[in-house]
């Protein structure tokens, strides 16, 4: 900066600033107790039903969700939740990128199997 003038950032930057740090620190925290840490791709995450997949802008009203294909209702935060749950566990089961640490990465992708192998028998 020229002659000591001040960088002025955006409130758009400092939350960003802030949600960056946010996301580093819980990923630091993940691995230090050997837990998951993934990143889901949220998009249209609250147009999305998470009984049948269905995805449409009207099927959030507010804070009801009711999915026009199915007629499945939800509160639409909880609703978009499952969304990303769904997600989530879709990455895990596909591949084990975003797990925290090679040791727990091992280890929760055991545990995983042993959960599939056991819901399986049932
Ligand atoms: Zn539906």
């Amino acid at each position: 900066m020229e002659n000591g003038q001040k960088q002025k950032l955006s409130l758009t930057e400092i939350i960003n600033s802030a949600w960056s740090t946010f996301i580093k620190m819980l990923e630091y925290k993940c691995r230090q107790y050997g837990q998951i840490f993934l990143k889901v791709d949220p998009r249209r995450s609250s147009q999305t039903c998470s009984a049948c997949g269905f995805v449409h802008p009207e099927n959030r009203k507010g804070k009801s969700f009711c999915c026009l294909h199915c007629g499945y209702t939800d509160d639409a935060d909880i609703n978009a939740a499952k969304v990303i749950l769904q997600r989530g566990l879709a990455i895990l089961k596909s591949s084990t990128v975003g797990l925290a640490g090679s040791d727990a990465c091992e280890e929760n992708k055991a545990n995983l199997q042993k959960k599939e192998l056991k819901s399986a028998m049932c």
